[in-house]
């Protein structure tokens, strides 16, 4: 921050730093938290706003704006007021200059970040602390670090003085230990590094989350939690079976996860993962991707698991799902492709229907894309239908207090208030509402907004009300 406040983090609990076995070192409450409280408040050290807000975020206080100011010097970054500028400068006046010279074109998020951690030059001792998992990414990414080498280079020049392995150490703590600053809605708005954040480790059972205010992370506490327990976050989607999530971390964090989650039996075989039953009455989920033996039959109703459910044409499947949806993110970036986007997810859609379980997590990944779709061309009453659809999967998924389900929640108490279906529209909203106080409290802008539209609603119904009584 421009303030120069190393990582300050107010905290609202007391907890403690401990060794976590096999995990290096961890949080623990020392005393009993509810669920919804806030852990912790933490600024970062530092941060960018994401490059492809720009001009729609302030790149200070990261809310988004119509009337936004740029820096008057680089013409490259945008601030919502004075204050907001005033508040930046510290910290803008060290790229302001390399950022004009490669106008217009921004430089990536990371290389951004890592300029300006070069550019502070501040011998932080957590950040030396930090994890870096160093030998396994120069094993695995060194091509992804030497194309990021030469961009920064190119972006810093002259005041770029640091040596190869010194930007290296620094790229590796990046890629492990940076957080995606998200807005309430869940969209990716920066990208950040905190000094408390690193000390929390990951759990697929999370019982804390991370939510931003702004570029102020809070950690609230999403269940009660024992005074002596770690606090925990997840640092990947829970919407996915064991073998992806477990897949993402090695990836990414380079560790095994052991959470009680990841060691349960049951999670491997769930829908989440499951096939459909052959016999189309049966709701059942069948087989499991990584271990689908022929000779296994449905649990419920004892059909024989069909022919073509192995595990190579399974995975051929995934893939091709993964691959068309990645196609469709691209396409609706026009507006003019969106109708044949459309018709590639349906399409996708009643193909795999036929083979995964409903609540599969590859069938609710394209079911979220199609609404998202409807929602971009307006097609509000099939939007809603498949918001709907996917919100059994969310329900069942992910932790009862968790914000992908406040905010699908929301999105489909927005759209049937819009469709005047004013009841429902209460009814889903308030459920809503019940789950933003917790993961984001009463006072997060969100939670304010959601509250006002709850009143402009009722009001709206008491005034149909009224008015169907004066025509009576
Ligand atoms: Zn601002
Ligand atoms: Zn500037
Ligand atoms: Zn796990
Ligand atoms: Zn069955």
């Amino acid at each position: 921050m421009a303030d120069g406040k190393v990582g300050k983090g107010a905290m609202d609990c007391s907890f403690e730093i401990f060794n976590a076995p096999s995990r290096g070192r961890g949080l623990k409450t020392k005393v009993f938290l509810n669920k919804g409280n806030r852990v912790l408040s933490c600024e970062p050290y530092a941060f960018v706003s994401r490059s492809e807000m720009r001009g729609k975020i302030c790149d200070s206080c990261l809310s988004m704006g119509d009337n936004l100011q740029r820096c008057s010097a680089c013409k490259m970054v945008y601030y919502c007021s004075q204050t907001c500028q005033k508040k930046a400068w510290g910290t803008h006046k060290l790229e302001c200059k390399n950022l004009k010279k490669m106008s217009p074109i921004m430089p990536s998020d990371t290389v951004r970040l890592l300029a300006l951690l070069l550019l502070k030059n501040d011998p932080a001792k957590w950040l030396s602390d930090l994890v870096s998992h160093s030998e396994q990414i120069r094993k695995e990414k060194s091509d992804v670090f030497a194309f990021m080498f030469e961009m920064l280079n190119k972006y810093l020049g002259v005041s770029m003085q640091s040596s190869s392995e010194r930007v290296f150490e620094l790229f590796c703590k990046v890629n492990c230990n940076a957080f995606t600053i998200c807005d309430g809605e869940l969209k990716p708005i920066g990208l950040g590094l905190y000094q408390t954040l690193a000390f929390l480790n990951h759990s697929c059972e999370p019982n804390c989350i991370a939510v931003f205010n702004g570029p102020t992370c809070h950690i609230r506490s999403m269940k009660n939690v024992e005074e002596g327990q770690e606090l925990c976050i997840a640092y990947t989607e829970l919407m996915r079976p064991q073998s992806v999530r477990q897949k993402e971390l090695k990836e990414q964090y380079y560790f095994d996860c052991k959470c009680s989650r990841c060691l349960n039996e049951i999670e491997h075989g769930s829908e989440m993962n499951g096939l459909k039953c052959a016999k189309n009455e049966c709701s059942n989920a069948v087989g499991f991707y990584s271990g689908i033996s022929q000779d296994e039959t449905c649990s419920e109703c004892g059909s024989d698991v069909p022919n073509n459910y192995t595990s190579p044409s399974i995975t051929k499947l995934y893939k091709k799902i993964e691959s068309t949806l990645s196609t469709v993110n691209q396409m609706t970036l026009y507006s003019e492709k969106r109708t044949e986007a459309l018709r590639i997810c349906e399409e996708l859609l009643s193909e795999v229907e036929n083979i995964l379980h409903a609540q599969n997590f590859q069938v609710i990944k394209i079911v979220d894309k199609i609404s998202d779709v409807c929602i971009e061309m307006e097609l509000w009453n099939k939007a809603i239908h498949y918001c709907k659809r996917s919100l059994g999967g969310y329900l069942k998924f992910y932790p009862k207090y968790h914000p992908s389900t406040a905010i699908q929640l929301y999105r489909i108490g927005k759209l049937q208030v819009y469709l005047e279906k004013l009841d429902a529209g209460i009814s889903s909203l308030s459920q809503a509402r019940s789950l933003l106080e917790i993961c984001y409290g009463k006072q997060h802008s969100l939670t304010i907004q959601l509250n006002e539209l709850i009143s402009q609603t009722v009001q709206d119904m008491y005034g149909q009300q009224n008015l169907s009584m004066l025509e009576q």
